[in-house]
């Protein structure tokens, strides 16, 4: 995916986003944000350049100022391609010039602290800073970590669309063999479903199977799927630019009255907090009703994780549902809502939904069944 996002924003979409990004920015005291190829470029621009390279791409936003995007010259063309360009104007660059002298010469405060998009790579800040000696930086995340949370009504369809393929890879994963093949056997399926419902990047397909479920960071590996293991599926990616993250945990032929127990804590933990979602709530009460249902049950130390995480243009991104975190639902928010239990050496347990924040409660953009399905 290159040049644009298929996403159908229009320039006046990307204008409103800058508008409203540097209107946030000037709230927290920033001077501006200088944005680099990423998430937070594609979400104010649609641009996403071929490559990210050693050449300084960046966007400059400042309150009253007109958005610049400084391009190397040769991407000059492909960056006019994206949808938002005619809401911005671009400064190329030749080689042989100093990329951060022309940045520099776009800021008005140069002693000021700007909001820099966290995955800028570190060369293109230190560059910046030679340049611009008396600037700070804070990372646009920490600085303004709810920019990108509401989502407007084109972005929770593309969101639900995501989420609606990804519900469809789950109905077609779970009538495939399980038993006698490997976990990355498995893996392999869920990205070739995910791909075929429309999803153009896969960006996990966890499959633990056994001791390895009870492993919250375990992906795939070699291990062969076995009659009585547990498997917990958890997948995504993005399909028309915007994140589908969904697991549902099988068990293969009959579970036993432990695993049936677990499962249904786990799935009573789910359903309480998607409950607990509601405008208004501090996303920590989601991770609280969620955790007090599992700690109820006697598997508290067994939850390791956070709740839940925003989605939108990435997998993983702000708001958190977890305790400390006060921020208040906000119709629009999306995120997931995904306890699990975890037995160390024997199985785990997670089921995940991602849900938006309606006017008076929550909406699933998961809706597969949450009891547990029994694979071959
Ligand atoms: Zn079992
Ligand atoms: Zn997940
Ligand atoms: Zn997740």
């Amino acid at each position: 995916m290159t040049g644009t996002t298929p996403a159908p924003f229009t320039a006046a979409d990307y204008s409103a986003r800058m508008e409203r990004a540097a209107r946030a920015a000037a709230d927290a005291g920033l001077a501006g944000l200088l944005v680099a190829p990423g998430p937070d470029m594609v979400w104010l621009t649609g641009y996403t350049p071929t490559a990210v390279t050693e050449r300084l791409t960046v966007l400059v936003l400042a309150p009253g100022r007109d958005p610049v995007l400084v391009v190397p010259a040769l991407e000059a063309p492909d960056a006019e391609q994206a949808a938002g360009a005619t809401a911005l104007t671009l400064r190329d660059w030749t080689d042989g010039k100093d990329p951060y002298a022309v940045t520099a010469g776009l800021l008005d405060d140069r002693g000021g602290r700007f909001g820099i998009s966290d995955n800028t790579w570190a060369m293109h800040l230190l560059g910046l800073q030679r340049a611009l000696p008396d600037t700070s930086y804070a990372s646009l995340t920490d600085a303004l970590p709810m920019l990108r949370a509401v989502k407007d009504a084109a972005e929770l369809e593309l969101l639900a669309a995501a989420g609606a393929a990804a519900d469809a890879t789950f109905e077609a994963i779970r009538k495939v063999p399980f038993a006698g093949r490997r976990e990355s056997d498995v893996g392999h399926d869920l990205a070739g479903l995910l791909r075929r419902f429309g999803h153009s990047q896969v960006d996990f397909t966890i499959v633990g199977s056994g001791p390895n479920g009870a492993n919250p960071h375990h992906e795939v590996g070699d291990r062969v799927i076995r009659p009585g293991d547990m498997v917990v599926l958890d997948f995504g990616g993005l399909k028309d630019g915007y994140g589908s993250d969904t697991t549902r945990t099988v068990h293969v032929g009959e579970p036993t009255e432990e695993e049936r127990r677990v499962h249904d804590v786990v799935r009573a933990a789910q359903e309480a907090g998607f409950q607990a979602v509601r405008p208004g709530a501090a996303c920590q009460e989601v991770d609280r009703a969620a955790r007090a249902v599992i700690a109820d049950a006697g598997y508290g130390e067994y939850f390791i994780h956070r709740t839940g995480h925003g989605i939108g243009v990435t997998t993983h991104e702000p708001p958190y549902m977890i305790e400390g975190e006060e921020q208040p639902l906000v119709p629009g928010m999306c995120f997931s809502v995904e306890p699990g239990v975890y037995l160390p050496g024997r199985f785990g347990v997670r089921i995940e939904d991602i849900v938006t924040v309606t006017e008076d409660g929550g909406r699933r953009l998961n809706n597969t069944s949450r009891e547990m399905v029994i694979v071959d």
